[in-house]
């Protein structure tokens, strides 16, 4: 079976320096908010570009205290993509916030800028940016906006980590920028893992306390906060696997440059702009016989996964903000035609050229009834 990522694979080569990062942690006796933490959360904003870096329990957690930080609550609204991981949208309602939806762009899948002033209200706070599957969103259009309205950019760049846009790295050009350690995302953990990084101190202090329970000084607390920490030792396993990180970008990046040859023209293959604007987190094609592309591939040992099936303002959670069907149409399209393919940094050419053919001879198959 060709799966959707190898983390195993990718273990058999890095096990050696992990290991030894995780026992330096154990060795250490800091658990919690220690050197590692400490070490990850400096490279991963100076990779970014940002003075300061935080480190937290997950990338759901990023987006809830990056909106917390900015004082955004009740009563607010934050745009977004209906078109994205639920988190997104989980975290504003998390908050108290109302998250307001706008629909995507056609090509790329991010949320369409053009789209955003019509649903700018008194209320609006913050866009939550998303940079989908790894492609970078059209950041100059809505860093525009946020200035002409004053509201704030939060990027999540949970799928997004070292892409670029227009020379800066996505996470680094909007107020705050989240990412996600989650195993299956191109910098992952083993288990949970998150960071924050702002080009602003004062965000940069504030949710530092939030993450702690509202406490600097022990005992004392400031604010109602959680108990969201980076995890020491999952700190020590990103730390190995930063050192290869962009190399890890290149090689998917070679895979997704293989698909698109291979598949231009005889199926819908993703839109990029530039080389470094997408990191292929995921590599979609779109097609109106989705499911049956699915399960031919399943057929031939071929895994591959649909992100999103539901856009958010369909899912059964959401339905106190009375969306219909209808109201974010290129989401709901591409909901039921995308079909993510196999991609992954070990990915071997004849696993590759296995998918392509695989693929052609779904589309021979289909054209020739
Ligand atoms: C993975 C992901 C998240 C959430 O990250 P967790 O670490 O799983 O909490 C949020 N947004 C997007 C776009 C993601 O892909």
């Amino acid at each position: 079976m060709i799966p959707m990522v190898d983390l195993k694979e990718e273990l058999e080569t890095l096990k050696e320096p992990i290991l030894k990062s995780l026992i330096d942690v154990l060795e250490s006796g800091e658990y919690i908010l220690g050197k590692k933490g400490k070490e990850i959360e400096n490279l991963i904003a100076t990779y970014i570009g940002t003075p300061y870096g935080i480190g937290v329990g997950n990338g759901t957690d990023a987006l809830y205290l990056s909106l917390r930080s900015l004082d955004i609550g009740p009563g607010d609204e934050v745009i977004t993509t209906p078109f994205t991981f639920f988190a997104t949208g989980e975290a504003i309602a998390q908050v108290g916030a109302k998250p307001v939806f706008v629909d995507i762009e056609n090509d790329t899948y991010n949320i369409n800028p053009t789209k955003i002033r019509e649903k700018i209200t008194s209320n609006t706070k913050a866009i939550i940016v998303v940079h989908l599957y790894g492609q970078a969103a059209k950041m100059t259009e809505i860093m525009e906006l946020a200035e002409e309205f004053n509201l704030k950019v939060i990027e999540d760049a949970c799928q997004a980590i070292g892409t670029e846009y227009r020379g800066k790295r996505v996470g680094g050009i909007g107020d705050i920028g989240c990412f996600s350690f989650f195993p299956s995302k191109n910098l992952g953990a083993y288990g949970d893992g998150g960071m924050i990084v702002t080009k602003h101190k004062n965000l940069y202090e504030k949710i530092s306390i939030l993450r702690n329970h509202g406490s600097t000084i022990k005992y004392r607390h400031s604010l109602i906060g959680i108990n969201s920490r980076l995890d020491e030792f999952q700190a020590a396993i990103v730390l190995v696997k930063f050192k290869y990180l962009d190399i890890f970008l290149h090689k998917r990046k070679e895979v997704a440059r293989r698909y698109t040859e291979e598949l231009k023209g005889i199926i819908k293959t993703p839109s990029i702009a530039t080389t470094k604007e997408h990191t292929f987190h995921q590599y979609c094609v779109e097609l109106d016989k989705r499911d049956q592309l699915s399960n031919f591939l399943q057929q031939h040992e071929i895994a591959s996964a649909i992100y999103y099936p539901i856009p958010l303002h369909l899912q059964e959670a959401f339905r106190y903000l009375n969306y219909q069907k209808g109201d974010f149409p290129v989401a709901e399209r591409v909901a039921n035609k995308i079909l993510a393919l196999p991609i992954f940094p070990s990915m071997t050419f004849k696993q590759q050229d296995k998918v392509i053919s695989v693929l052609k001879s779904f589309i021979e198959k289909d054209s020739g009834k």
